[in-house]
């Protein structure tokens, strides 16, 4: 799978759900189409908090069109934790977190590893 970039008016959306569940976190997953991030999925159940991510992992669907994950830190760090880092590689290859104030430049995305990944806006 090819990832070419993410969608904006997909990041707009998520910084707007970031915006809606502060304080909280919100977790989704990210799906790709023509090797486009252009939907969230959003799960039941997991708005919860900072280190919810690993509840995600349950509930995954089956789908070949997982391109990884979305959560929000609400202290505006823009760095994996360490249980970020673990969840990484069970939810795909690219990890988007944003952050508070969850503007445009309020977001990076990670690779499995938690490396940072330069991801194109398209
Ligand atoms: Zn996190």
């Amino acid at each position: 799978m090819i990832i070419r970039g993410i969608r904006q008016d997909l990041l707009n959306l998520l910084f707007q759900m970031g915006r809606d569940a502060h304080p909280n976190e919100f977790v989704a997953l990210l799906m790709e189409r023509d090797g486009v991030i252009d939907e969230v999925n959003l799960l039941p159940g997991t708005v919860v908090r900072e280190d919810s991510a690993s509840l995600l992992y349950d509930m995954m669907p089956l789908s070949t069109h997982i391109a990884g994950s979305c959560h929000s830190h609400p202290n505006g760090v823009l760095r994996p934790s360490g249980a970020d880092i673990r969840f990484f590689p069970r939810t795909g290859r690219f990890h988007v977190i944003i952050g508070y104030p969850y503007t445009e430049q309020s977001w990076r995305c990670f690779s499995s590893d938690g490396q940072h990944y330069r991801m194109g806006v398209v």
